[in-house]
């Protein structure tokens, strides 16, 4: 049996997250108020009564000093759509209008096509946290002098 399935390329996600802005999505989704260079939320991940999720959209990318979370587009739509890698890729490409090319496969073991998504979504994943500490949370710091 024939399957097909599709595959993101990591660099053509990389160029669209480059290419797009954080805030237009995340304003839609919480009341954002402008501080300095900076925008500040109520974390939706966790209780506070101040905001102290940040989003910068010199870097793209949010942080909450809350609760230490972190990332980018993909990860908020994650996190807070409760959905998966792919079904964020999908709301971004409806959300901001944009085509992430999609490199077709033909397999005869679907299960492989699986096994492979998974592992590139967790090799993005680690390459973010393993990051985080030298790029996010210093140019944060950074900002907030
Ligand atoms: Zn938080």
């Amino acid at each position: 049996m024939i399957y097909k399935n599709s595959l993101y390329n990591i660099n053509d996600i990389n160029y669209i997250l480059e290419k797009i802005n954080i805030l237009d999505y995340i304003k839609k989704k919480l009341y954002i108020k402008k501080i300095g260079n900076n925008f500040f939320a109520l974390c939706p991940f966790h209780n506070e009564k101040h905001p102290s999720f940040i989003i910068s959209e010199k870097l793209n990318k949010y942080y909450c000093f809350g609760c230490k979370t972190y990332g980018n587009i993909i990860n908020f739509i994650i996190y807070y759509e409760k959905t998966n890698f792919y079904n964020a890729i999908k709301i971004i490409e409806q959300f901001y209008n944009v085509n992430i090319n999609k490199k077709i496969y033909i397999n005869d073991n679907n299960i492989i096509l699986y096994k492979y998504n998974y592992i590139i979504s967790k090799i993005y994943n680690n390459n973010l946290i393993n990051n985080i500490n030298n790029i996010i949370i210093n140019n944060f710091l950074n900002l907030k002098k």
